[in-house]
């Protein structure tokens, strides 16, 4: 488990010029979004982000983060602990208009100014990496499939309801 804190706010332009690497870890209580989409949260995510500039100098961020959550069980809603890891690649970009230019590898952060909100890029990550449903494992879970086959919550019905994250999952898959 890494200890370091990430810093909140980097220079993404100066890091890719130097092709450094970052790592630590960021507290999932300091993600408000997060918080909205699956309840409080206690633990850190753990970050690794690398910096640099490709072949067609375009500056990129190749990432990977991973954290335990608690989401709500579907079955009884009671948390449920779900480890979620991710990598991604991110390329910087000055514009929406360069965004609109760059390969389907790399999802665009606009960077103004030369700072970047590293959690806000953090925290969408992690928010398009949780899983939509999850249920605890049959002994564990406080609704049995007893109860489930007698009718009152139908595991038939499984088509998940619409939610924020179909929304930002489209978006993502365009890309
Ligand atoms: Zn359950």
């Amino acid at each position: 488990m890494l200890t370091t804190r990430l810093p909140l706010q980097v220079e993404p332009y100066r890091l890719a010029a130097n092709a450094e690497r970052l790592e630590g870890c960021v507290s999932l209580d300091s993600m408000p979004r997060l918080e909205e989409e699956a309840g409080e949260q206690q633990g850190a995510c753990e970050v690794r982000l690398d910096f640099g500039v490709d072949a067609q100098g375009r500056r990129f961020i190749d990432g990977w983060l991973k954290a335990d959550v608690d989401l709500a069980c579907r079955r009884c809603l009671e948390p449920l602990p779900v480890s979620v890891e991710s990598r991604f690649q991110l390329g910087i970009v000055t514009s929406d208009g360069v965004a609109a230019e760059l390969p389907n590898a790399y999802e665009p952060v606009v960077v103004e100014n030369e700072q970047l909100n590293l959690l806000a890029v953090l925290e969408d990550e992690l928010i398009l990496s949780l899983p939509q449903v999850v249920y605890h494992d049959e002994a564990e879970c406080s609704v049995s499939r007893d109860q489930l086959t007698s009718g009152t919550a139908s595991e038939g019905s499984n088509t998940p309801a619409a939610s924020p994250f179909d929304v930002l999952r489209k978006l993502k898959d365009k890309q």
